[in-house]
């Protein structure tokens, strides 16, 4: 018999959490999750799922203009809103649905409430009961950020905008990042003015140069309007429900709905962490170890909450291997190297990498291979907007240590193409491979 309740506690029925729950439980262990909100997670409910969603149905803006090209005869139509908002927040449900069932099936307990740390054992439910547990593991992921500043209350984030009553017609994003970019493009495609207002010049940070302002250039021939260095002063609401944007230098914008998208930072605060001795980073992440251990011996951490790598991907990785570590006899860690990424802005972007910048710090001489094209879909559509591959290679070495991409499905492209550069292939194998023609991934192999 155990002295615990439970041989593990989640506080947190995200990617993460769920992944580790259903793992530990199949290697054997008594496991409980608490979850306050909806099984599932951000990814699930409010986040890569239900944003992909308004993605394709963004995409029909194009397609429907383009298909007159090709031959159909397309009668003007009409966007509803709420008939895209409601089937997503339907599928939605069904995920929640069988994300409950899977913790269901593998026999973990579910309380549908708050819990935090009250010790190292111990966890602490919102309907005022205390279960133990041999081990806790937090996966309680990341929130919004909203600066502050007067006003800031008239604003949405992403937990929100899948909600909205009514599509906007004026939308101002403030931030630049992946969240910006992408319901930048969904909501230019609904028919909306929209301005992003960024902090910096910069957008996409982290992503190369190139494919950055390519994404810029292609957004502003669009019509999307960009203020770059620029602070959200306040915000007023007028009667009539609209609002007044003030910004420090520059006019006023006047728009219906303004969704910030400045980051997300670790769930911590009110968790009880301090009652396990858990130990925080700057950035009020929980300090994990390579194995996820916190500073308390039977805490874990995994996912958004630890702030390594913000996505469900990797939280699950995570998850999964501190399920393997601890119930599973086989102690293992997770490799960070080669994340491949995307931004699913119209069009997306799909990298894999070092950009041409960290390669140059890091490895000196490297070589840059690119691909500036039109696809053939485009030509015919006389859309006037070119894709680009680039490839960044070690010269020393003729490995390639970096895709970049930004053109119709390069997601889609890049998952694959990360397996070579992950395997560490070389500019070579990628030549000597046979274009599969004709199709734009074919580029890759046929960098000059
Ligand atoms: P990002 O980190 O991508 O971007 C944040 C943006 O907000 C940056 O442009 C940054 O400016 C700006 N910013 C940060 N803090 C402030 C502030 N205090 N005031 C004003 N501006 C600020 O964050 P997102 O919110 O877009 O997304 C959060 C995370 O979610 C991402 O980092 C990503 O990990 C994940 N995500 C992943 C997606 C995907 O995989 N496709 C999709 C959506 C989210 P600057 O950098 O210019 O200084």
């Amino acid at each position: 018999m155990s002295d615990y309740d439970y041989d593990l506690f989640v506080i947190g029925a995200g990617s993460g959490g769920v992944r580790a729950a259903r793992i530990s439980a199949a290697h054997g262990a008594k496991v409980a999750v608490a979850e306050e909100y909806r099984v599932g997670g951000t990814c699930v409910i409010r986040g890569c799922v239900p944003k992909k969603l308004l993605v394709y149905g963004a995409h029909f803006a194009e397609d429907l203009k383009d298909a007159r090209r090709f031959g159909w005869n397309v009668p003007d139509c009409d966007f509803d809103w709420p008939t895209l908002r409601d089937n997503v927040l339907a599928d939605v449900d069904r995920l929640n649905g069988i994300y409950q069932e899977t913790l269901d099936n593998n026999k973990v307990e579910t309380f549908h409430e708050r819990a935090t740390v009250a010790g190292p054992h111990d966890v602490k439910l919102a309907s005022g009961r205390t279960v133990t547990a041999k081990y806790i593991l937090i996966a309680t992921g990341a929130w919004p950020v909203v600066p502050e500043f007067e006003g800031a209350e008239h604003s949405i984030t992403s937990n929100e905008v899948f909600h909205l009553d009514e599509a906007p017609t004026r939308i101002v994003i403030g931030g630049g990042g992946y969240i910006a970019n992408e319901f930048a493009g969904i909501f230019h495609e609904f028919g909306a003015h929209v301005t992003i207002v960024n902090r910096s010049d910069t957008i996409l940070r982290g992503y190369d140069a190139q494919i950055r302002d390519r994404l810029l250039q292609i957004s502003m021939s669009k019509g999307i309007n960009f203020r770059f260095n620029a602070e959200f002063e306040k915000i007023e609401k007028n009667d009539d429900g609209t609002l007044c944007i003030r910004i420090k230098n520059g006019d006023p914008i006047a728009c219906d709905v303004v969704l910030f998208a400045t980051g997300r930072q670790p769930n911590t605060k009110g968790l009880g962490l301090e009652n396990a001795g858990i130990e925080l980073d700057k950035q009020g992440a929980i300090s994990v170890d390579e194995y996820s251990k916190s500073s308390c011996d039977s805490i874990y951490a995994v996912g958004d909450v630890t702030n390594r790598v913000q996505l469900t991907p990797v939280a699950i990785r995570e998850g999964h291997a501190f399920a393997d570590t601890v119930f599973g006899g086989n102690p293992r860690t997770v490799d960070y190297g080669c994340i491949p990424s995307a931004v699913f802005s119209h069009p997306p972007i799909g990298a894999v990498g070092m950009t041409e910048a960290e390669a140059r710090s890091r490895l000196g001489t490297v070589k840059i291979y690119t691909s500036d094209f039109r696809a053939m879909k485009n030509v015919l559509a006389n859309r006037n907007e070119r894709a680009l591959y680039k490839m960044v290679v070690d010269a020393a070495t003729n490995r390639v240590v970096g895709l970049h991409m930004i053109g119709p499905d390069a997601p889609e492209i890049l998952q694959a193409a990360a397996v070579a550069v992950k395997a560490g292939l070389t500019k070579q194998d990628f030549d000597d491979t046979v274009a599969l023609h004709p199709s734009m991934a074919e580029e890759l192999v046929l960098l000059k």
